[in-house]
């Protein structure tokens, strides 16, 4: 039952409130405003407990948000604490980072705006880290079993410790020097703190995962050593090869993927003698690609000082409202505008890029782009006579990317790819090699955090199965499962 039925007559949904854009500018912080409790709980109020809950599915963890939101509503946060941890393993890194696919499959916001049921989420888990809450569950008997788990992304740290939980000796190998995947070193630290991952990661040591960082498996270790060493291994490698722009002088000095950039950006505001290879400062930046890694190349650059900023992206700009071709509880394409947006650089749509301009060195020092419109068959098409040239010192391709890498396995060693270059599975998250698991980004394609958590737990399900002929451990989704959610 709702915490108050007629909540969502009476309240009007409060959005969370981002720090001052020229303040934050001046710092990596994360960009919101501590969370305000009391608001929290009339915010939970406004939710319906509806009879049935599209939220849930909106979810791919399928996150128990009516009862959550209902403990809230009662100001009853040690127990919202335990009914969102029983779906999500990191509820901390989606209450900040997930698009929410939930709350445009909230009921409520057939007629109104949706609950904010993001914001609760990590409002939840903030109360529950500060009251100690948020313990380290230790199995209660070991299996004698152990699993490797490659890469320490989300779907990997997912998987690691539900297996951990059932009792598995759980080991996970990260190529990086540090652990996380792309919560580490991709998403910016104005986005989530660095200390918000480590404080989890000091859970799941408590739980008992080794973490072996700095390892690479097909270099340091074969996958061949893994699987005579461990009884199941898990592939969590993420989708890491960038896609690329091979247009004229796309291999000029300052064209560098998005990801040989952030990287940097973040280590260098933990590492004080790690000095960033390239960084904006004074330099006029071009991005190419508008979605979130994008916005976080702008973030960033705009934080390091950059003196122009442009983004590009190739597709028209979406709509201000829900298009029909996206009804209700789907998730719609919609012009949003991030944290970073709203600090500044053009953006600018329907754009796609012709060719790069650079000097007598191989510096860029401009790019030439024309406008695009979609025909009638939807295709993209280069309007006549539209060339323009904008000058740029550094270019960042943020344009997605396009599989696994899986050029460090031997030949023979490597699973069978799909025909988009992600790793082949079976209904039980079974690659072509026996004993041989995938899951999240790796498998999926390019996707988000909520979906690499969805999987991580998925995967654990069928490997402890495997292991143990049954398993207990929930399992959210399948390997073709698209929910209503997004990607
Ligand atoms: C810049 C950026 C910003 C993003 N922002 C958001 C966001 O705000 N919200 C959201 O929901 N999603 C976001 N995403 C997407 C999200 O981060 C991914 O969908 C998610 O991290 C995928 O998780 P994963 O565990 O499958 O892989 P990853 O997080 O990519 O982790 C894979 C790990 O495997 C390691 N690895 C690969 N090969 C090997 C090997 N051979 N040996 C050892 N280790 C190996 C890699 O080093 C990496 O650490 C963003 C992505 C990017 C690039």
């Amino acid at each position: 039952m709702a915490a108050d039925p007629r909540g969502f007559l009476k309240f009007s949904r409060q959005n969370p409130e981002r720090r001052p854009v020229q303040v934050r500018l001046r710092d990596w912080k994360e960009v919101y405003k501590e969370s305000d409790l009391s608001e929290q709980v009339v915010q939970a109020q406004r939710c319906m407990d509806c009879g049935i809950p599209f939220c849930h599915r909106g979810c791919p963890l399928g996150n128990l948000i009516p009862e959550w939101n209902e403990l809230v509503g009662r100001d009853r946060w040690a127990s919202a604490t335990e009914r969102l941890h029983a779906t999500n393993n990191f509820p901390e890194f989606t209450g900040r980072l997930c698009p929410a696919p939930c709350e445009t499959a909230c009921v409520l916001a057939l007629n109104r705006d949706a609950v904010t049921i993001e914001y609760i989420e990590k409002s939840i888990s903030e109360v529950a880290f500060a009251h100690d809450w948020v313990k380290p569950i230790k199995a209660t008997h070991q299996t004698g079993h152990n699993v490797a788990i490659v890469g320490s992304g989300p779907a990997g740290l997912a998987a690691a410790q539900q297996l951990v939980r059932a009792g598995h000796a759980v080991t996970v190998f990260e190529r990086a020097d540090r652990i996380g995947g792309l919560l580490r070193y991709g998403i910016p630290e104005f986005k989530m703190e660095k200390a918000i991952l480590d404080r989890r990661l000091g859970q799941l040591t408590e739980e008992g995962i080794e973490f072996r960082p700095n390892t690479t498996i097909g270099i340091d270790l074969t996958l061949d050593q893994l699987k005579a060493d461990y009884d199941a291994v898990v592939l969590a490698l993420g989708s890491t090869r960038p896609r690329l722009a091979e247009l004229p002088g796309s291999d000029g000095h300052g064209i560098l993927p998005a990801m040989d950039f952030l990287p940097h950006a973040t280590r260098a505001l933990h590492d004080r003698s790690f000095t960033p290879p390239v960084t904006a400062t004074d330099k006029r930046v071009v991005i190419l690609g508008g979605g979130d890694t994008g916005a976080d190349c702008l973030g960033t650059v705009l934080r390091q000082g950059a003196s122009e900023v442009v983004q590009l992206e190739i597709m028209p700009r979406p709509a201000d409202s829900r298009p029909e071709t996206a009804p209700w509880p789907m998730y719609p394409p919609l012009f949003r505008i991030s944290s970073a947006h709203e600090e500044g650089g053009d953006r600018m749509f329907a754009r796609e890029t012709v060719r790069f301009e650079l000097d007598s060195s191989g510096q860029v020092v401009a790019l030439v782009m024309a406008e695009v419109a979609l025909d009638e068959d939807g295709k993209l098409q280069r309007v006549a006579n539209s060339e323009e040239r904008i000058e740029a010192d550094l270019v960042l391709l943020a344009m997605g990317f396009v599989g696994p890498d899986l050029s460090m396995f031997d030949l023979e060693q490597r699973p069978t790819v799909s025909g988009r270059g992600t790793i082949s599975v079976d209904e039980h998250f079974r690659t072509s090699t026996e004993g041989v698991f995938a899951a999240g980004d790796a498998r999926r394609g390019q996707s988000l955090i909520v979906w690499a958590i969805a999987e991580g737990r998925s995967v654990a399900h069928h490997v402890d199965a495997y292991l143990m002929g049954n398993s207990d451990l929930g399992c959210p989704v399948a390997p073709d499962s698209a929910a209503l959610a997004i990607m």
